[in-house]
């Protein structure tokens, strides 16, 4: 039986959703919703979706749906999720979750009380290069892991495409940072302290541009996240999230070029682990693009199996705690403990 979704939300970044959904065999989005009724007509035309609405509520009244995508900036996350269970619709939600814990603890409770699936659309773990990372952890081949750290340096120009990420009082830890917190977690699993620092570099943005954070595992493994958009490198490496991970028998360094060499007692190996370029994507955007392909996989393979996606909204709560956490450390010069509420 085929799946009908409907996706809230066609700005900047939907148009990989849509194209992603085209690729899945057994789902297809049957309606879009955009209070911008230009952009509803784009995207509409585009990927010739013809039933659309200005108003969400209209949508959740007249659609029967299988499923909902919200790819609506956060500030409208809690209103669609909240109106997305109260019509027992499963629901996807772009990141970041919420605006703040509260509204994306609601937004949990408010799905577990209508006993619908939440995934939020927290990729950069589905790509191809930090799939490849995990499954070497996993592996044992490096024994284990003591030390890692997840960095994402560029100055990649984000703010043509996405111009709000300039108006904010928040801006990387918020907006990547999340991402890059969540592949630590991936990868080592959960923290219970950090510290970080954030800096301002560019003048003509509001928020923070740079952040070093340091997380303690409860594995007793130590990380080092560091994210920066004011890194001019000699090759832009944009946006590649490169990885170190030092084990008690080997280490694993994912390169810039989607190179990843593997030191173990069986010898170094080097592995090309470079993302497909799908039909429809376009270089640098790539590997998130495959990862967006990734994701919406999963969601269609859960929401068949009944299984919680590994991104579930209970799951980013944690990913959103550290957000919180890396911004009242760098506030007071603190270490938060994440362990104890
Ligand atoms: P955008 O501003 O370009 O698009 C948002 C769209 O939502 C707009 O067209 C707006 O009119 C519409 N909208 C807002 N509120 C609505 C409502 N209540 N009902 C119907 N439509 C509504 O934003 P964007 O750059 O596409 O970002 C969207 C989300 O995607 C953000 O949360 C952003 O952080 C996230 N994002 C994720 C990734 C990733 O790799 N996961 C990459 C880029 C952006």
């Amino acid at each position: 039986m085929e799946l009908r979704g409907a996706l809230i939300g066609c700005g900047f970044f939907a148009a990989n959703h849509l194209h992603a959904w085209q690729d899945i065999p057994g789902a297809r989005i049957v309606a879009l919703c955009d209070r911008d009724p230009a952009r509803l007509a784009d995207y509409g035309d585009k990927f010739g979706i013809q039933s659309r609405y200005t108003d969400a509520a209209d949508l959740f009244v007249r659609e029967k749906l299988d499923f909902v995508d919200i790819a609506t900036t956060a500030g409208t996350h809690r209103l669609l999720v909240e109106m997305a269970a109260q019509h027992r619709v499963p629901t996807i939600c772009q990141k970041p979750f919420a605006p703040s814990m509260e509204d994306a603890e609601a937004m949990v409770r408010a799905c577990e009380a209508a006993g619908i699936p939440l995934m939020v659309h927290e990729n950069f773990r589905w790509q191809t290069p930090i799939q490849a990372v995990a499954d070497v952890i996993r592996s044992g081949r490096i024994g284990k892991p003591f030390f890692a750290r997840v960095s994402f340096r560029s100055a990649y120009d984000v703010f043509s495409g996405q111009p709000y990420l300039a108006e904010g009082e928040r801006f990387i830890i918020e907006d990547l940072g999340i991402h890059i917190l969540d592949v630590a977690r991936f990868l080592l699993g959960d923290a219970s302290r950090i510290t970080a620092r954030t800096q301002r570099v560019n003048p003509a943005i509001r928020g923070e541009d740079v952040a070093t954070m340091l997380l303690d595992h409860a594995s007793g493994a130590t990380s080092v996240v560091d994210c920066s958009y004011a890194t001019r490198l000699a090759t832009e490496p944009f946006p590649e999230t490169l990885v170190e991970v030092d084990g008690s028998d080997g280490s694993i360094r994912l390169g810039q070029g989607y190179q990843m060499v593997v030191t173990s007692p069986q010898g170094v190996e080097t592995t090309d682990v470079a993302p497909a370029l799908l039909p429809w994507a376009t270089r640098p955007w790539h590997n998130i693009q495959e990862s967006v392909l990734a994701i919406q996989n999963h969601w269609i393979e859960c929401l068949r199996q009944r299984q919680e996606p590994t991104t579930s909204g209970h799951d980013n709560l944690k990913t959103f705690a550290l957000v919180e956490a890396a911004y009242r450390s760098a506030g007071t010069g603190q270490t938060i403990d994440l362990t104890n509420g």
